[in-house]
């Protein structure tokens, strides 16, 4: 019976292992997304019941509690937190992940600590990890929370003697961590080394810019994936070694598609201190005054209404205003009217990976008309209009053509190629990377000042007249 049981745990495993992967194979597209989410959570509740069979497990209800408590808190979050609000989400609940694997890592240690069994080298070098990378992931993103939250400043915060301190603590925490897997240390040596790396958490991410947040917590979540992966080494559990590998290879390779994508080493992001000498940096002011061409709603709306290819571009002024139904309904508005309306998709656009995408999903923009920036850029020249909405950097032609820009390298969406340019946002105010946008003074562009949401309901209703 005990082997029967056995192998129906080790079969469902492999089933989940499974489900998770190719889970998040269908997360790669929006268009099959939804279904990569629930075969994914599929995975999980097998995991979750099948683990339940296993004879060590002893207290079916304090499980049954916690369960019931997660999934409650899990469920009023998601239905609940503002879109904008996500990515602070993410960072509370890889928290809660990173909490957990150094917790369990730490009981694991006192439980074969007080039963007397001799802990072997390897097994308490996982739990050592865990605790490090399991606490270090807690606190960082306890404070990417605050700062996106604005609880803390988004500034990123840095004090004399920061690095040096943050040495020592990581140190500190090898030498208690040797002592530790020595055998000498004991529990009251893993108690100070879960604590410095508490602190160091912290440390780490003080001093990072609160726009550069979205990528630092790509970085902690693989090393949650990390930590539960060495929790499954010490628990001797084979799914929460998968499960833990793969969220630590899929958060690794986000947080290099990003740094791609905003053509910084992630080094850069760690220790840029980027944004830190505020919004006025790098202006590339040229002493030549520059034409700065305005239009209206009435003069977009007929722009719009007689053009044949519209191509509208997201970023993340459509996320503070919350435009995107609106846009939506304009878009819809043009189709009825024979124009060819589609979206144009940057993988940095906004503050988080598929910001825009989610979105444009949640006002129901059928999938096909969401173009990313590969599909995109060869179809400028033939488009008659680029409706430019909240979005800056990643349509800014000196990541193209200006190397001495601090923003050279990044790939963009070449909107300047288009025939026509109408530039959506509430001022000539700069976006996350705090530099001018030449874009903005370009004799094909026309500046439609205010608001998003309410500049796209203007010319939604003067498209009705036009
Ligand atoms: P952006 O360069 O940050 O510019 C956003 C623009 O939106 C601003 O210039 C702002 O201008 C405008 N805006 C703000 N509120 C608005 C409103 N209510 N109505 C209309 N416009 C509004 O945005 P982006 O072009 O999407 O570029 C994203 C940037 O974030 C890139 O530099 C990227 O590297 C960085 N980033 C992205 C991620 C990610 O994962 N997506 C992560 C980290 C960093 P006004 O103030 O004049 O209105």
């Amino acid at each position: 019976m005990a082997d029967f049981r056995e192998s129906v745990i080790a079969v469902s495993y492999i089933v989940a292992a499974v489900l998770f992967i190719f889970g998040l194979k269908q997360l790669s597209s929006p268009s099959t997304a939804r279904a990569g989410n629930r075969l994914a959570a599929m995975g999980m509740a097998l995991a979750l019941g099948v683990t339940l069979l296993d004879r060590q497990i002893l207290s079916f209800w304090s499980i049954a509690l916690g369960t019931f408590i997660g999934a409650v808190m899990g469920i009023y979050f998601a239905r609940t937190v503002q879109m904008t609000a996500m990515p602070q989400m993410v960072a509370l609940f890889n928290g809660m992940g990173g909490a957990t694997a150094a917790l369990v890592s730490v009981a694991e240690f006192l439980r074969l600590s007080r039963s007397g069994e001799i802990i072997g080298k390897g097994e308490a070098t996982s739990i050592v990890l865990g605790t490090i990378i399991g606490a270090i992931s807690f606190t960082g993103s306890l404070i990417a929370f605050g700062k996106l939250q604005e609880l803390l400043s988004g500034k990123p915060l840095q004090f004399p003697l920061q690095r040096a301190i943050n040495a020592l603590t990581l140190l500190a925490i090898f030498a208690l961590g040797i002592w530790v897997v020595a055998g000498t240390g004991g529990a009251a040596a893993l108690w100070i080394l879960f604590a410095a790396s508490l602190f160091l958490g912290a440390m780490f991410v003080l001093p990072i810019g609160g726009g550069d947040m979205p990528v630092v917590i790509s970085i902690l979540n693989s090393l949650t994936g990390l930590a539960a992966a060495l929790t499954g080494f010490v628990l001797h559990n084979q799914m929460l070694v998968v499960a833990g590998v793969l969220v630590g290879a899929s958060g690794t390779l986000l947080t290099l598609l990003m740094s791609t994508a905003m053509n910084r080493s992630v080094a850069n992001v760690l220790f840029g201190a980027f944004g830190a000498s505020g919004p006025s940096t790098a202006a590339a002011d040229t002493g030549v005054q520059r034409t700065v061409r305005q239009t209206t709603t009435e003069d977009t709306a007929i722009a719009l209404a007689y053009a044949r290819s519209v191509v509208i571009v997201p970023g993340y002024g459509l996320a503070v205003a919350e435009a995107q139904h609106t846009v939506r309904e304009l878009a819809t508005d043009l189709e009825k009217r024979g124009v060819s309306v589609k979206y144009a998709i940057h993988p940095v656009a906004g503050r988080m990976p598929g910001h825009m995408n989610v979105l444009l999903a949640e006002a129901n923009v059928p999938y096909d008309q969401l173009l990313e920036m590969d599909q995109v850029n060869g179809e400028f020249p033939q488009t008659d209009v680029v409706l430019v909405v909240g979005a800056n950097d990643v349509v800014n032609p000196a990541a193209r053509d200006d190397p001495s820009s601090p923003i050279y390298g990044m790939p963009i969406l070449d909107v300047d190629r288009a025939r026509n340019i109408i530039v959506l946002k509430r001022s000539m105010g700069h976006g996350f990377a705090g530099i001018d946008n030449a874009l903005f003074y370009h004799e094909k562009t026309r500046m439609l000042f205010g608001d998003a949401r309410q500049s796209l309901t203007e010319v939604g209703q003067a498209l009705k007249s036009a």
